[in-house]
């Protein structure tokens, strides 16, 4: 088992990632950024490496810095968290290079599954269902135009290097497919520094259900259940739930079945997500793999009682898996809501500033994944998440009324937040019943605000 693992990220997962570590009686490094001198992460960790200036290339970003201080202070292990350089395969190659073990899936796989045309690719091999479209990538808008008219519109055109849901642009018909096209990559370029991009059919309003999986170094995978991500605004995840009200557990077992022939056919070792979107018929389809742990990874945690960073070090430290398939087991519902600093009266424009008063609510069933403390700064550097709110619940619904309260207690003062919102979004009465898809926050947010 590793004795140091330097955690290359910052915020609520930074300290998620130091509490299972001090759990397991691992040390740890925390790196920051000028920016971040007082954060709770730095605070929380046995050491701390200041890694350079605010700006996430000259600090979180910064694999130089982060590997210097990775070997000067003697860690035999590096975990990158989510964002920043968590899905960079010359990062997890670096780590390697420097005789220190990435927390993660090998750079291969990382670039494989990061493709995502080739990811496609490669699950139209291993026969997992994938959402009809391009074959290869699609160099410009002519041949874009010829792949629409053989999909059939609605169309969806998507970066291969995607991610965040940018460089994502929807086309329902040959008028809108050359400008839907440029905007798209013109917006994977700047995004992502890499245009190539591919075609799908658009499914319209399904829902998005991401199976968490756990594989070892001997081949062993397992799932741990699905997640329903729908709630998103603009491709980004705002309420995620555990399991999904749509699913029979005959559609659980197949879909997860397909979820570890995915990883399988990747190679895969590691933590990591197979995303699908579900249509309301019960059709579902591959739509890329996320090879490191996941923002709304607790709500997994919460219905099974496995500690996934915990899986994930024990993986990467060589140890089998400690579960086999039947052994894991749902319990009752659980809910996270992202509590993003934005204000979503207005557009949801980032609301960096100070939070002057800060409550975080307990009780039974209640976990919340932050690092705000009363004072803390919240810079315009970074993603504007301040906080997860967890709930469990032995039922759905018992959670959805847990949520409401732990959402009526939750106190963040002196920025606006998308509380409000999700509190909202909790009392509407087809969220509620579960009859949500993709569209539901656009389809239902002017009334929920006015
Ligand atoms: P990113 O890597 O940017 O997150 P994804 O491929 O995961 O991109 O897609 C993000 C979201 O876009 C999904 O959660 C889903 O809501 C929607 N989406 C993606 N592909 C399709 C599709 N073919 N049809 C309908 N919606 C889709």
């Amino acid at each position: 088992m590793f004795k140091k693992i330097l955690i290359a990220n910052r915020g609520e997962i930074a300290v998620r990632i130091i509490r299972t570590c001090h759990e397991l009686g691992i040390e740890t490094v925390a790196i920051y950024s000028t920016a971040d001198e007082t954060s709770l992460h730095v605070q929380l960790s046995d050491e701390a490496v200041c890694v350079g200036g605010p700006k996430a290339m000259d600090s979180y970003l910064n694999m130089k810095n982060i590997l210097m201080a990775a070997t000067a202070l003697g860690c035999d292990a590096v975990h990158p968290g989510f964002g920043f350089l968590s899905e960079n395969a010359t990062f997890a190659r670096l780590v390697e290079e420097c005789g220190m073990t990435f927390i993660g899936p090998s750079g291969d796989v990382i670039d494989m599954m990061g493709n995502k045309s080739a990811a496609r690719k490669l699950m139209i091999s291993a026969k997992v269902p994938v959402v009809p479209g391009s074959k290869g990538s699609i160099k410009n808008a002519e041949e874009a135009v010829t792949c629409a008219d053989e999909i059939g519109y609605p169309v969806l055109i998507k970066a291969a290097a995607g991610g965040g849901g940018r460089g994502m642009r929807k086309a329902f018909s040959k008028d809108e497919i050359t400008q839907a096209f440029e905007t798209a990559r013109a917006e994977a370029k700047a995004c992502f520094n890499d245009d190539e991009m591919y075609i799908e059919k658009l499914i319209v309003d399904p829902k998005h259900i991401e199976f968490q999986i756990l594989a070892d170094n001997f081949g062993n995978v397992v799932h741990l259940g699905e997640r329903d991500c729908s709630i998103q605004r603009r491709n980004q995840k705002m309420i995620e739930e555990a399991p999904s009200k749509a699913l029979t557990p005959l559609l659980r077992e197949k879909m997860g079945a397909d979820a570890v022939k995915a990883a399988k056919a990747a190679n895969y070792a590691n933590a990591g997500t197979i995303e699908f979107v579900l249509d309301n018929k019960g059709n579902y389809y591959f739509i890329e793999m996320n090879t490191r742990i996941q923002v709304e990874h607790p709500v997994t945690e919460m219905i099974t009682g496995i500690d996934l960073i915990r899986e994930q070090i024990r993986i990467a430290s060589n140890q089998p898996l400690s579960l086999k398939q039947n052994e894991i087991k749902l319990n009752g519902h659980a809910i996270e809501c992202r509590i993003n600093a934005e204000d979503f009266k207005h557009d949801f424009r980032p609301c960096p500033g100070i939070v002057d008063s800060v409550h975080i609510p307990g009780g039974l069933g209640v976990r919340i994944d932050t690092a705000l403390y009363q004072g803390y700064r919240v810079t315009s550097h970074y993603d504007s998440m301040v906080a997860k709110v967890i709930v469990h619940g032995n039922n759905r619904l018992e959670a959805i009324r847990r949520m409401r309260r732990v959402l009526e207690e939750l106190v963040i003062n002196g920025v606006e937040t998308t509380q409000e919102l999700q509190y909202l979004i909790l009392h509407h009465p087809e969220y509620i019943k579960g009859n949500f898809t993709t569209s539901f926050i656009e389809n239902n947010l002017d009334e929920m605000v006015r």
